[in-house]
Parts: C-alpha cells; sequence; structure tokens
C-alpha cells in the first residue's frame, strides 16, 4: 500500500526518515509536506489537541493510508479528553501519532517509541482492535510510556494475520 506520513507541527526531518525506514514493511512509506496544526483542535484548558481534529490535515492523493506525525500533545474525546499518545480513525483511513510524550531518552527512543505507536494506530486502520490479552503485541493498548517500551513493534501472528489480509486488498 501507500502510506503517507504527514509531519504536523514541527518534526524533524531526520526523526521522518527514520520512522519511513521502519514503516516500510507497510509498501511505499512517502512524507508530505509539513501542515500546521489545527486550531480548532486546540483546548486552552488542557493546552492538549484533540486527535480527532486531525482528520482535516490527513489527506494525500493516491495514499492507501496516511499517518499525521505531529509534536503537539493529544487527547481523545472517546477516553474522556484523556492525553494519548496516538488515535486512529478505523473507517477513515487515516491515524495521528504525537512525538510529545516520547523524547525524554533520545532520538533513538523516540523513534522506537513513535514506530511502534504508528504501527499500532496504523493496524487499527486496517481493522484490528486492542490485544489487551498479549503485553508484547504492538496492539497493546498504551496506556503509559512503560507500556509503550515493553510491547515489541511487530502484530502477534493473530493480529498479523488479519492485517496482512486487510494489505493484501491494497497491493498493486
Ligand atoms: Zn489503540
Ligand atoms: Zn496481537
Amino acid at each position: 500500500m501507500i502510506l503517507t506520513l504527514q509531519p504536523v507541527g514541527h518534526v524533524a526531518s531526520s526523526v521522518l526518515e527514520r520512522l519511513r525506514v521502519q514503516l516500510e514493511r507497510f509498501g511505499d512509506v512517502r512524507i508530505a509536506d509539513p501542515k500546521p496544526v489545527p486550531k480548532q483542535a486546540f483546548r486552552p484548558l488542557s493546552k492538549q489537541y484533540r486527535a480527532a481534529a486531525f482528520e482535516e490535515v490527513c489527506h494525500a492523493a493516491e495514499s492507501d493510508r496516511v499517518v499525521a506525525i505531529t509534536d503537539v500533545e493529544l487527547c481523545d474525546p472517546d477516553l474522556g479528553m484523556k492525553r494519548v499518545f496516538g488515535h486512529a480513525e478505523m473507517t477513515g483511513g487515516w491515524a495521528v501519532v504525537s512525538l510529545s510524550m516520547f523524547g525524554g531518552d533520545g532520538e533513538e527512543r523516540l523513534v522506537e517509541r513513535a514506530a511502534k505507536t504508528a504501527v499500532h494506530e496504523i493496524g487499527h486502520t486496517l481493522g484490528l482492535g486492542h490485544h489487551d490479552g498479549n503485553p508484547e503485541c504492538v496492539m497493546f493498548f498504551s496506556e503509559n510510556l512503560a507500556d509503550t517500551d515493553r510491547k515489541g513493534r511487530d502484530f502477534c501472528p493473530t493480529c498479523a494475520q488479519t492485517a496482512n489480509l486487510t494489505l493484501s486488498r491494497l497491493e498493486r
């Protein structure tokens, strides 16, 4: 499939390039020109951005999936506006990943956490739900950084089966 990484706000090009390489297993991964953070997503009280509002920056010609990569903090209305690392619209074919909490331990760790989160969110767009019975599976729901650091960057065999079914339909 064609996957577009859409930088939103300030994202280092070195991070984007390393992330692109990590996601190449999904197909042709392209990096779009940066877009500004959608203003109407801002929640003044929490100073976070509503993840669902990133839909408007997640359009790319010819792409099967678009993943926005942003430096701002995200919250999710479906989770009572709690802070989230990422968000995906299962039917919309797009997702957003926030780097805001990932950078405390250097770029290597930041890219690793971002890659796991991106694979997780892409998994949702491929039809996968959370796999909370398997803390090693990338589809385990990360409530905090420790969850993200512990889990692997791959789908478990069960999740991979479902993901590959969707991916095979997107092959061109
Ligand atoms: Zn999830
Ligand atoms: Zn799984």
